[in-house]
């Protein structure tokens, strides 16, 4: 079946904002009460939150007082932001927001019957409350993840990795369910630093990094441990199906051509594993993967060693 789809793009420079009555309210005509009253909810509310998600599930569900939507979807690529409500429907709307040349994301939203012109009036001067509030969730959202990422490899720091392994660790007991964790290191890291410079060094442990998110559904689960070390977590996931993806992992590591000087340089990885024991510390599991690479190493390199 076709899916219609209505596009629109918001631009919303100084003329719309005051014409949707932003700036100076007593020049416009009167609204009726209710939606005048939804609109300055809006703007109270939305404005007291940074997460993006709470946002846009606060306007999702305000919106619905006034105009029935089935589902809003929120995608913003260049932070990565994918945000989702409510169940889909076959007619879909959807509006292109930026402010001032910045682009602020793309919302979809869907039901089962067509909109009504009047409807997609009043969804828009809606879609003005998120302006700002969204505007100061993204930039949070900009410096937030830099300060919790590593910015050679692009991957989790240890500040993030602490946090999110506690999180982690506390779903997966809340919820029974198995929590693993990888960590890996580069085989004779030194070696290839004192043959072929810091440099190939550098872009070495960039293309390691990026083999082992290629292989991993959730990317935000990589953190880089140490100097030429991740850290892996695996949610959901338990000690044999742990054992297949650190396996995957190290032989993605190995097939990647990594070339200097037109020379290939052979590059392995080894891993340790351990999986969330009852009762376990953050430190005991972390300490547990530690000394399983330890034994990796010691029996060769180029390998997995599960804890015990
Ligand atoms: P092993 O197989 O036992 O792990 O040997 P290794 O040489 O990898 O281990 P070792 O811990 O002795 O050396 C790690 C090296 O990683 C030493 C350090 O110079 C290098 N290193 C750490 N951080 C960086 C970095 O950011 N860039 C580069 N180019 N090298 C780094
Ligand atoms: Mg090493
Ligand atoms: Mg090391």
């Amino acid at each position: 079946m076709k899916t219609p789809t209505q596009t629109n793009t918001i631009d919303f420079d100084s003329a719309k904002l005051q014409r949707l009555g932003f700036g100076q309210p007593s020049l416009l005509p009167r609204r009726p009460t209710t939606f005048a009253q939804l609109r300055q909810q809006l703007n109270q509310q939305l404005q007291s939150s940074l997460e993006p998600e709470r946002i846009l599930g606060l306007f999702f569900r305000e919106t619905q007082r006034l105009v029935p939507v089935d589902a809003l979807q929120y995608r913003h690529e260049t932070s990565d932001l994918r945000l989702e409500f409510g169940h889909r429907g076959h007619h879909s709307v959807s509006y292109s927001l930026s402010h001032e040349g910045e682009h602020l994301g793309e919302l979809i939203f869907r039901r089962n019957q067509r909109f009504m012109e009047d409807e997609l009036n009043q969804l828009e001067s809606l879609l003005a409350t998120l302006l700002y509030p969204m505007r100061n969730a993204l930039l949070y959202r900009v410096a937030t993840r830099s300060a919790l990422r590593d910015p050679l490899t692009e991957t989790g720091n240890r500040i993030a990795m602490d946090q999110t392994l506690q999180r982690e660790i506390d779903m997966a007991r809340r919820h029974l369910n198995p929590l693993s964790l990888l960590m890996l290191d580069i085989d004779h890291f030194k070696r290839i630093n004192d043959t072929h410079g810091h440099a190939t060094g550098d872009s070495m442990l960039r293309a390691v990094a990026a083999t082992i998110k290629s292989q991993l559904r959730n990317v935000d689960m990589v953190f880089r441990f140490g100097g030429e070390e991740f850290l892996i977590l695996l949610s959901n996931t338990g000690r044999d199906a742990a054992a297949m993806v650190g396996n995957r992992l190290r032989q993605a590591v190995q097939a990647q051509d990594y070339g200097a000087e037109g020379a290939r340089i052979e590059l392995t990885v080894s891993l340790g594993c351990s999986t969330l024991l009852a009762a376990e510390s953050a430190e005991s599991l972390l300490r547990r993967a530690d000394n399983a690479l330890y034994v990796a190493k010691r029996e060769g390199r180029n390998r997995l060693a599960m804890a015990g």
